[in-house]
């Protein structure tokens, strides 16, 4: 069994907590409350086409630690992937993890760290477009230009979380 730490990042009400809740649980909650104190998860899945292969992740939440703008060591140290998260509804919530991604790039002397920029709530897109303040091929350029896996998830209805977690789980295989 393989065992990888990831940290998840990005602003306040994303749906950080909601995309783990989703993988982990496969549930989802409107009315949850925010995530206090430290958050800790793991689950275990077997590779798509190699049902052999089976990928623990240790997941750290941020637990608020997006208001402090700055990432505490413990909580990146020893880290093997990064999920970084932004809202498709909320204009400028893509800057915001940019520079998240900017100060993990800073931080943490891993060349092997795999980095994955998810957008979430697409379930409000396909209900009404006009809600995308983030225009997908502006992320995908982002993420093409800076050596990031990128994709887009509803942590409400589930789409795209579990290809996710099987696109982070290969590459650390593959990086193994
Ligand atoms: P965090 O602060 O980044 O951990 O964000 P939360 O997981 O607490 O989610 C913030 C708010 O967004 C909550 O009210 C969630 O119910 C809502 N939310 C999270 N993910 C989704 C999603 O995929 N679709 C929709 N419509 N709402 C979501």
């Amino acid at each position: 069994m393989l065992q990888f730490k990831l940290v998840l990042l990005g602003d306040s009400s994303v749906g950080k907590s909601s995309i783990v809740n989703r993988f982990v649980k496969d549930s989802f909650d409107e009315f949850r409350e925010s995530t206090i104190g430290a958050a800790f998860l793991s689950q275990t899945i077997a590779l798509q086409g190699q049902p052999d292969v089976s990928v623990k992740f240790e997941i750290w939440d941020t637990a608020g630690q997006e208001r402090y703008k700055s990432l505490a060591p413990m909580y990146y140290r020893n880290a093997n992937a990064a999920l970084v998260v932004y809202d498709i509804t909320q204009a400028g919530s893509l800057e915001k993890a940019q520079a998240w991604v900017t100060e993990l790039k800073e931080k943490v002397d891993d060349d092997s760290l795999v980095i994955y920029l998810v957008g979430n709530k697409v379930d409000l897109a396909e209900a009404d477009q006009e809600v995308c303040a983030v225009p997908t091929p502006e992320a995908q350029q982002y993420a093409d230009d800076n050596g990031l896996l990128f994709g887009e998830v509803s942590a409400k209805t589930g789409q795209g979380v579990q290809d996710t977690f099987q696109a982070i789980g290969q590459k650390l295989y593959d990086l193994k």
